[in-house]
């Protein structure tokens, strides 16, 4: 790629760059205070010092209580945590999980390894906008239904979840609600998202890549998935990551600070793009546009078009965009996200979804919207 192309973010949902203050804070724990926070000395209990004002700090943010929260090393072992442990510590209570079917794979691919042990687990699809109905969720359930697992907001499209009412039926049948809330954490409150069990994950709200944390209620009984020491209370081994933790909490401190105008601008910026988007180019439509969602996803198919043609010549041009889930980098499979929509072949080969944050412009928009424009008439006329 030519380096006169200005180059153009828009994958925000794959990750977010780190904020520049975080990173300066965090800065000091990588030198200085380099204990071992489970070390018996001064220099151990200083870095425990850190680790625990920023166990208060997540909690006191995400409205839990500070022995509520595991770190763990981001949203897909948090998932596992949640998940597996749930599951496994409750299996005398049944076997059956129920799952949505637009999780991401941390969630997905952790029920779908509790079969050996002898778990079943049953899929919800969601609507035709991707919404997961409280009443399929209801109807899946079982009597030894242990566990559900319901997302925020999904990566793909940000179609938000109708939480609070999957929850009533969750907690009337008597089991768990896990919610992966890796999406919508810095954006949304977890108060807004009731349920037993929550993934966060640092480096989606402007925090540093590798850490992220399980959050689990009081009273709900899980099994350690890492074995080794006698961190987080014996649930979860494992060495600290005091610069990342102390990082995440901060990180997460300033999206909540920024979340209510930030969250106006970035809706505004995506609304512009997929205006002009709809405007200017012919047989576009945007997957889960008729739901609530998260104010920073588009996800837009080109008829006739292939997205990973569509993001190639994008990169090539300086736009970073993706298709699917990107976390499963590399990956060219068929969204699953998309498929249990109900979309047709042509509507799911041809999505790309763009994601948009904190630092994006409107001339960026409008540089963006030129250019897909190009791409999407030079794969068209091929
Ligand atoms: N859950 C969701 C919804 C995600 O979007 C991601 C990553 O994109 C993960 C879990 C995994 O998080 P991490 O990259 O921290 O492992």
């Amino acid at each position: 790629m030519s380096s006169q192309i200005k180059k153009i973010y828009l994958d925000h949902a794959a990750t977010t760059p780190l904020d520049g203050g975080v990173f300066n804070l965090m800065a000091p724990y990588f030198t200085d205070v380099f204990g071992n926070a489970s070390s018996q000395h001064s220099f151990g209990r200083e870095a425990a010092n850190a680790v625990t004002s920023a166990r208060d700090k997540i909690a006191v943010e995400s409205g839990i209580s500070p022995a509520e929260l595991y770190f763990t090393c981001g949203g897909t072992e948090a998932d596992n945590l949640g998940i597996k442990g749930i599951s496994l510590a409750n299996a005398d209570r049944g076997k059956h999980l129920v799952i949505s079917a637009v999780e991401h794979p941390a969630v997905i691919e952790s029920a779908l390894d509790l079969r050996a042990f002898g778990f079943e687990v049953t899929f919800v699809n969601p609507d035709g906008n991707g919404v997961i109905r409280a009443e399929d969720v209801a109807r899946a359930m079982r009597g030894d239904t242990i566990l559900v697992a319901v997302m925020s907001a999904n990566n793909e499209t940000g179609v938000i979840q109708p939480i609070s009412e999957i929850y009533d039926e969750v907690y009337k049948r008597g089991a768990y609600l896990w919610c992966d809330c890796v999406q919508s954490a810095g954006v949304m409150p977890l108060s807004q998202f009731p349920a037993d069990g929550y993934a966060l994950s640092a480096h989606k709200f402007y925090g540093p890549k590798g850490v992220g944390a399980a959050c689990i209620k009081k009273g709900v009984r899980f099994t350690r998935q890492m074995s080794g020491g006698h961190q987080e209370r014996g649930l979860r081994g494992g060495t600290l990551n005091t610069p990342a933790i102390v990082g995440m909490a901060e990180s997460l401190a300033l999206s909540h600070k920024r979340a209510q105008e930030e969250a106006k601008r970035v809706e505004d910026l995506r609304d512009m793009f997929e205006n002009l988007v709809l405007c200017q180019i012919d047989g576009v439509a945007v997957n889960g546009g008729g739901a609530r969602r998260l104010p920073s996803h588009s996800n837009l198919s080109f008829s006739g078009c292939d997205g990973q043609n569509i993001i190639f010549l994008l990169d090539l041009n300086g736009v970073a965009a993706s298709t699917g889930a990107a976390c499963s980098s590399g990956a060219t499979t068929t969204s699953h996200v998309l498929t249990s929509m109900g979309l047709d072949e042509d509507r799911v080969k041809s999505a790309v979804r763009f994601s948009f944050g904190r630092d994006n412009t409107k001339d960026e928009v409008l540089a963006a919207v030129e250019i897909l424009k190009k791409v999407i008439s030079a794969i068209r006329s091929r």
